[in-house]
């Protein structure tokens, strides 16, 4: 019954479901059941309008007394709700025909919101909800009032369906009365008791018709919990899967490629680039393949510890792969391989703009074991690369790679070993659940000759000092990036753009600068040459987007402006901070916001400038942001892959499950529980497998 379409309710037709489908994925009865409430309105006390007081948020039920459309520029719609004590008004920016569609004389709405006063009691876009008075004593009503309701995410086309909150309500009541009691429990009672949780039932009604507050957050709490225990059961039932397979593996090493390598480094390493080379040496003579992943600030010096990692595998006389996630990328770190591994590594790099004779090359020399080491991007884990003896993978800035291109590239070499760095710090929550497959080694040092990066923010109507400064560290010699939201100019945002910018800097503001222009929709070869131009120190300012956010390592760039730096996320412009501060002289970072710049992007802002530490940042980001959006995951607008745990708020919950998950998963044979998990049989019904591994693509 749960897995049957939406479409077997009672009012729901094939459009109405697809309408459903496509804005909010839900397919089966049982999508419905975990289609989250945006939030919840208290009706269980309403307040009559005339005792209401500015700034108050209140809600209030009335019958719409008269509605029109005001405003000239900016039309917007006024909505007049008499409760028989005073009258208050709603006003409606936007979509006013929508609205106009939606209000009219007579209907009952309840509106809730903060109350504001200009000639009458006015309500600035408050939440609303219609209800039928007359019919006070049927179910639909009893869901809509007088009790604490759901509000669910509406959206133009689901509201033409008929599914506001209201409708929406109805269809999830008829849902549970017709199949909450086929709603089987997963887990175990004497796991419930032992986390203080109640059953996956009555939580999944609780969701949508809490009998007080509180309840909201059991409920909650129940669903998440489901969603990190499963997610986390599979990750350790197939890691259990993958080294019951690998079997025993020889461990001879020989060292002299990696000695010699270590020897002729130009630095020493970091007491912690030490550690981390130590842990992957003991994971890659384990007999088990390495699942590591390598933290590390913005240049804490993680490349150095990864061509180590393949000076391990050459000694073992297996192959290694790079993967970087832009070409940029890609042919700074083969540069740099070509100059730390010199002549002891054969080296190529393959990415998608290799011509084809040279890919062609590229292939067989992998095949035939001729190439020691492949630096490239996605093109590598596509079809036609074959490998001799790959040993090991490595891939860079990994949170913009999902567990499924990890997976494909692993299965490149049979058991190999795989090490994944990421310079955007991973608060340990993450770590734990999405990244909960990967062992972790952290790089908290950076190098010591660093000066650390001093950052300032500036409203925009100082740029004319910032221009000023920029023209003094030009003198000086240095080189500056500037960055900008965009690449051209768009109507939607009204955001400057690279394109714009590049144009007037090179014209008027510093039309005796040599000034290029680099950005995402360029032919590769014509990046390439703009990235030789800057390395090189042919240009002074280089205007561009976040393309240069990943990795791009120029020493003697000390400056970086990030217009519109309200735009950004605090992750992101940590890491694009990171493109200064590389070399020996004193850098800076500057952060431009509009002067109209409202107090809580402000506030974030002033994060950055007070926090150096990659790690704090990532927290701040993730609380600010929440999961998804940190984690560059966005589907049918939901806030990350889970539904309902906060990856920011539920660490509690988090470690729990994960400690119960792999008790559960060393309990019976991990082959078989993963096929069960996979085909969604077994002792597993319930679970929601397809959302848990979505999470993971
Ligand atoms: P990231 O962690 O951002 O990838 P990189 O590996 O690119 O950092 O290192 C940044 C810079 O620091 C490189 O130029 C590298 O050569 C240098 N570096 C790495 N390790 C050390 C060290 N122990 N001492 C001094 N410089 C180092
Ligand atoms: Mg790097």
């Amino acid at each position: 019954m749960l897995q049957e379409s939406v479409g077997k309710l009672k009012g729901i037709g094939p459009k109405r479901a697809s309408v459903l489908a496509q804005e909010v994925g839900i397919e089966t009865i049982e999508d419905l059941f975990y289609f989250r409430p945006r939030r919840y309105l208290d009706r269980s006390s309403i307040k009559s309008i005339s005792d209401c007081f500015v700034n108050e948020a209140v809600t209030v039920i009335g019958t719409v007394r008269n509605t029109r459309v005001a405003g000239r520029s900016r039309r917007f719609m006024e909505v007049t709700v008499d409760d028989g004590t005073d009258t208050i008004t709603g006003i409606f920016f936007g979509g006013v025909q929508y609205f106009q569609r939606l209000f009219n004389e007579g209907d009952q709405v309840c509106f809730s919101g903060k109350i504001s006063f200009y000639k009458t009691k006015q309500m600035v876009h408050p939440d609303f909800d219609f209800f039928d008075a007359a019919s006070n004593t049927s179910s639909i009503s009893a869901i809509n009032t007088g009790r604490i309701v759901p509000l669910y995410r509406s959206s133009e086309s689901l509201g033409a369906a008929g599914f506001d909150s209201r409708g929406f309500r109805r269809i999830i009541r008829q849902a549970i009365d017709l199949c909450a009691d086929s709603i089987i429990e997963p887990l175990e009672p004497s796991l419930l008791i032992r986390h203080n949780l109640m059953g996956l039932r009555d939580a999944l009604v609780s969701i949508h018709f809490p009998e007080s507050i509180d309840m909201v957050e059991s409920a909650r709490r129940r669903i998440a919990f489901n969603e990190l225990f499963f997610l986390q059961f599979y990750l350790t039932l197939s890691r259990r899967a993958a080294s019951e397979e690998a079997g025993i593996r020889t461990i001879t090493t020989e060292t002299g490629i990696f000695e010699s390598v270590v020897r002729r480094l130009p630095f020493s390493l970091t007491e912690d680039q030490r550690k981390a080379i130590e842990e992957v040496r003991g994971d890659m003579c384990s007999p088990v393949p390495m699942n590591r992943m390598l933290q590390g600030d913005v240049g804490s010096g993680k490349t150095v510890v990864a061509l180590l990692a393949v000076c391990i595998a050459m000694g073992r006389g297996h192959q290694a792969a790079l993967m970087a996630p832009t070409e940029i990328l890609a042919s700074q770190h083969y540069a740099t391989a070509r100059e730390i591994l010199g002549g002891d590594v054969p080296i190529a790099i393959l990415t998608g703009s290799t011509d084809a004779d040279e890919r062609n090359r590229v292939y067989r020399g992998l095949a035939e074991g001729s190439i020691g080491l492949v630096v490239g991007t996605h093109a590598l884990i596509q079809g036609g690369v074959e490998f001799r003896n790959l040993g090991l993978i490595i891939i860079d800035e990994q949170h913009r790679f999902g567990v499924v291109q990890r997976a494909a590239l692993r299965d490149k070499g049979s058991f190999s070993d795989l090490l994944v760095m990421t310079a955007t710090p991973i608060p340990r929550s993450l770590s734990l659940t999405i990244y909960g497959d990967l062992d972790l080694s952290v790089i908290r040092q950076k190098p010591a000759n660093r000066i650390p990066v001093k950052t300032m923010s500036f409203p925009e109507s100082r740029l004319p000092g910032v221009y000023r400064s920029i023209d003094r560290y030009i003198d000086q010699g240095r080189q500056i990036y500037y960055v900008l939201p965009l690449i051209e100019e768009s109507e939607r945002v009204d955001l400057k753009s690279a394109k714009e910018v590049y144009g007037r800097m090179t014209s008027e503001i510093f039309p005796k600068r040599r000034i290029a222009l680099l950005h995402g929709r360029m032919k590769q070869e014509e990046k390439d040459r703009i990235m030789e131009g800057f390395t090189g120190g042919t240009t002074d300012i280089l205007v561009t987007t976040t393309v240069i956010e990943v990795g791009i390592d120029v020493a003697n760039a000390a400056v970086i402006v990030i217009e519109h730096a309200e735009r950004f996320g605090l992750s992101q412009l940590h890491q694009l901070r990171g493109r200064v501060g590389r070399g020996s002289h004193q850098s800076f970072c500057v952060l431009i916001y509009p002067d109209d710049i409202q107090e809580d992007a402000r506030r974030r802002i002033d994060i950055l400038v007070a926090n150096d530490d990659g790690f704090i940042i990532a927290e701040e980001d993730l609380k600010i942001r929440g999961a998804g959006e940190f984690l560059g995951v966005r589907q049918h607008g939901r806030e990350s892959g889970f539904e309902f745990a906060d990856l920011g708020r539920d660490y509690d919950l988090i470690v729990s499950a994960r400690e119960e998950a792999a008790a559960a998963a060393f309990n019976g044979d991990a082959e078989e529980m993963l096929r069960g998990m996979e085909s969604g049989s077994s002792a597993l019904k319930g679970m929601r497998m397809k959302r848990i591994l979505s999470l993971l693509t």
